[in-house]
């Protein structure tokens, strides 16, 4: 199947099941994973943090950055669009006891400035205490410019706030534009990475930050049941990930942008926004559903709405991608 529907669809390589199975182990609750501790070192570097902690997911990778930064009590402002509030399950309020006050995106994906100002709370009883900043990159694809990123958290900080980054996809900002990865954390006090997403690993993502608050996090993450054994066979697929397919996501940013200026050919269909490896497009109503059967009989999967978001990862090659818009050509020369 040609899988559209996510860069989380990924199959480990060869290459990285070798990795897995090379990888010396040991059990990393007691400390002593030399895999888990020498990779936690590596991404703590190449995020230009003190320290970094391995996790199973993105979301508990979040969820346990909003508790190491907040209390019972506290309020963390977030964007409406983002996935630490609109797709974790609300795990900050209904695990962390932490208030999220969502302000609205803008169109690129920033949260407007006065309106983060007008939603930090003064030091007063009847208010939550407004403690945490925690923004998104990429966000729908798009990449946050670094120029906002330094004026919201020097904002931020001048209000005594502390600043968590969700960069499950920071990897992609980062070959977007050039950037190296440590530029683009150096704002922020705590920086979440997916290796899962376009990097194409199974399972796997790290927290960065000081050494203090990674110590912080280090007990909710046991709390969290996120305490692993002899998970450096999951370090060393992420690490595996980020030695060898890094580069590789130029392609898939090219390979999205191919796709998007083909579907927009369609009779109907409107591209809403292509950024790196997404594209997201509005379908007419009527042929939403025989469109989506129409190509997973033709061996595609899309998770296909209204208003659907495609997806470009590894397991995506150029041909593929010219078999998609033919397959949908197809339909339209039928249909259309
Ligand atoms: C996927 C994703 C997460 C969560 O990662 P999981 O590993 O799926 O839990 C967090 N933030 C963003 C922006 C994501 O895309």
């Amino acid at each position: 199947m040609i899988d559209l529907r996510s860069d989380t669809v990924t199959r480990p390589t060869q290459a990285m099941y070798e990795a897995m199975c090379a990888a010396p182990v040991g059990d990393d609750v007691w400390g002593d994973d030399p895999t888990v501790n020498a990779f936690e070192r590596a991404v703590a570097e190449a995020a230009g943090k003190e320290d970094a902690l391995l996790f199973p997911s993105g979301t508990q990778s979040n969820l346990v950055a909003l508790m190491a930064h907040c209390g019972r009590g506290d309020e963390y402002i977030v964007g409406q669009q983002a996935h630490t509030y609109g797709f974790e399950g609300g795990g900050a309020a209904v695990l962390g006891s932490i208030q999220p006050q969502p302000v609205e995106n803008a169109d690129d994906g920033t949260l407007p400035l006065d309106k983060i100002r007008a939603a930090i709370k003064i030091d007063d009883f009847h208010f939550a205490r407004t403690r945490l900043l925690a923004l998104e990159n990429t966000i729908g694809g798009k990449v946050v410019s670094q120029d906002y990123m330094q004026q919201a958290t020097t904002l931020a900080r001048e209000h005594g706030l502390a600043t968590h980054l969700d960069g499950a996809r920071l990897f992609n900002a980062a070959v977007a534009t050039d950037t190296p990865l440590a530029a683009l954390c150096a704002p922020f006090d705590s920086v979440s990475l997916c290796f899962s997403k376009g990097l194409g690993a199974p399972v796997g993502s790290v927290l960065a930050g000081s050494t203090e608050l990674i110590a912080r996090a280090r007990r909710w993450r046991k709390v969290a049941g996120g305490g692993m054994r002899q998970s450096g066979i999951l370090a060393a697929a992420c690490w595996h990930a980020l030695e060898h397919h890094m580069a590789g996501l130029a392609d898939d940013h090219r390979r999205a942008e191919t796709l998007a200026r083909g579907m927009a050919e369609l009779p109907g269909v409107t591209i809403t926004s292509q950024a790196t490896n997404m594209v997201f497009a509005d379908f007419p109503a009527e042929h939403v559903a025989p469109l989506a059967d129409w190509l997973r009989e033709n061996g595609i999967l899309i998770d296909l709405l209204e208003s659907a978001r495609l997806v470009t990862h590894l397991d995506i090659s150029d041909a593929d991608i010219d078999r998609v818009i033919a397959v949908m050509q197809a339909y339209f020369n039928r249909h259309g």
